[in-house]
């Protein structure tokens, strides 16, 4: 699978700590390839013992890391960059074959990762302090920002590059060491990554990766190791608040991206062409698995049926394939689980009233995991399917009359990540933007995720914000020094 790269030694099969690929000591595990279920590689299991030596080669780099002038680390930064740009085609390659999505896609996936790099790379240099008017005249007080310590993260399958660069590039650029435990479908993206900063002359022990099946065991340690100061997570809700908890016995730092319930909003003054557009880049992106994917959308009586018109007619032709294959533009699920979930949400919606327009089922001559692009309507609140997160390509439609109407029913969700809405008029856009519990909200807009804007929910979407000015606050501690007998 992988004798069409240009770089073979982008491929490795073991974690990465203190500047080493080490052998494994307790066998290995498959990464399979989605689209066909072929094996690519056996990767070395790492456990506890290897977290540990991880996390021990992450304290004992961090002195002389968060030491550096912020210019020497913002250097090295831009020269991990550099070889992502340079092996951009590889890393891409890399990354659909084991995860599964177009390879046009994947192809954004390395340029947006890298982005964060050359972002932080920049920010790294301005991490100003400040001094403020003292409460007595022969005082100065004097805030410092400092790199908080020890990062540990456990990052998900649907974006293996960008999920961990998201995190990382802010960590090294504040003065942090890094330890990562990439998923278990998706680690050969996060060792390519190890393998590019080895030759971007990152020193050992800043940045480490921990492979291995048993998450818990890593995520004990990673969790509860004194030496870890700040605990960033990526990924499902349920796993995250069990993770939140665990952190609390050594009161770390955290951060949380968990899932999302988006809602996409079509007003009667939209463009409707342009909502169209947007639906389908935010729906079907990633063949729907990602926490910022639409979710629930609903549209306003009187453009319901032209809104709905011309969405099946761009939905119909969407190009279902194996990522690799020129045109796609849908590959595979994850795994079966990812499958039956959806089949089973699906399911449950139509057995309470909503209407199957288009798809719903596997499409068998490609695999057992590639699911049609779907749209049903008629779908209510009541259903599963509107209060879970779908992950994969299922449309679910609904009708509304009034502003105020659709506002609670987009609020009605534990979770606040992304939301959506299309909408010409000026009044409405604020009214409704201020109205909507969300951390992030794309207006006219469905491509909202970029390195200068900062990432992240409300409620149970999380904690915490990655990318932008922003991104580097979650990465230090601030310290006040008071100085006095001025
Ligand atoms: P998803 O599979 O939907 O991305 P998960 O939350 O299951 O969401 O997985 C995200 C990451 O969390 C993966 O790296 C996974 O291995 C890890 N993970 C899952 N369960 C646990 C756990 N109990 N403790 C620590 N990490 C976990």
């Amino acid at each position: 699978a992988f004798a069409s790269l240009n770089d073979r030694a982008l491929v490795h099969h073991s974690s990465y700590i203190s500047g080493q690929f080490h052998p494994g000591r307790t066998g290995h595990f498959a990464v399979h390839n989605p689209a066909d279920g072929s094996l690519l590689a056996l990767v070395a299991e790492a456990g506890s013992t290897e977290t540990e030596q991880a996390i021990a080669a992450a304290a004992a780099a961090f002195s002389a890391w968060s030491g550096a002038t912020a210019a020497q680390r913002s250097a090295l930064l831009m020269r991990w960059y550099q070889l992502m740009q340079q092996h951009q085609h590889d890393l891409a390659r890399i990354l659909t074959l084991e995860q599964g999505k177009p390879l046009t896609e994947a192809m954004g996936e390395i340029n947006y990762g890298a982005s964060f790099v050359s972002w932080f790379a920049e920010e790294a240099k301005r991490m100003n302090g400040d001094i403020i008017p003292a409460a007595a005249t022969d005082q100065q007080i004097l805030v410092l920002k400092q790199a908080i310590g020890v990062v540990a993260a456990i990052t998900p399958w649907n974006f293996p590059n960008a999920m961990i660069l998201r995190k990382a590039a802010a960590a090294l650029a504040a003065g942090c060491t890094f330890v990562v435990k990439p998923s278990e479908l998706t680690p050969l993206s996060a060792l390519a990554l190890a393998e590019l900063a080895t030759r971007a002359g990152i020193p050992a022990g800043v940045f480490n990766v921990v492979t291995g099946t048993d998450a818990k065991a890593i995520g004990q340690v990673l969790t509860k190791d004194s030496r870890v100061a700040k605990f960033s997570f990526t990924g499902s809700t349920p796993v995250g608040k069990t993770l939140l908890a665990q952190c609390a016995s050594t009161v770390k730092k955290v951060s949380m991206e968990l899932g999302g319930n988006a809602p996409f909003i079509v007003f009667d003054d939209a463009d409707l062409a342009s909502a169209v557009q947007g639906l389908l880049a935010a729906k079907f992106r990633n063949a729907g698995q990602t926490c910022v994917c639409v979710n629930r959308v609903f549209v306003q009586r009187p453009v319901y049926d032209a809104f709905l018109a011309q969405l099946i007619q761009a939905t119909a032709p969407l190009k279902l394939a194996n990522g690799l294959e020129t045109g796609c533009q849908i590959g595979p699920l994850i795994n079966q689980t990812a499958v039956d979930k959806i089949a089973r949400l699906l399911d449950q919606a139509l057995d309470q009233g909503a209407e199957l327009l288009l798809g719903g089922a596997i499409d068998a001559d490609l695999g057992p995991l590639f699911f049609q692009p779907t749209i049903i309507t008629e779908v209510t609140p009541a259903m599963r399917i509107s209060q879970t997160e779908i992950f994969g390509p299922v449309l679910c439609i609904s009708l509304f009359d009034t502003e105020q109407e659709v506002i609670e029913l987009a609020n009605n969700t534990p979770t606040g990540l992304a939301s959506y809405f299309y909408s010409r008029d000026i009044g409405r856009i604020f009214r409704v933007a201020k109205a909507l519990h969300y951390g992030m909200i794309g207006i006219n807009e469905a491509s909202i995720s970029n390195a200068a804007a900062p990432f992240g929910g409300v409620k149970e979407s999380g904690l915490g914000r990655e990318g932008s000015s922003y991104g580097l606050d979650d990465f230090t501690e601030l310290k006040y020094l008071c100085l006095g007998g001025l």
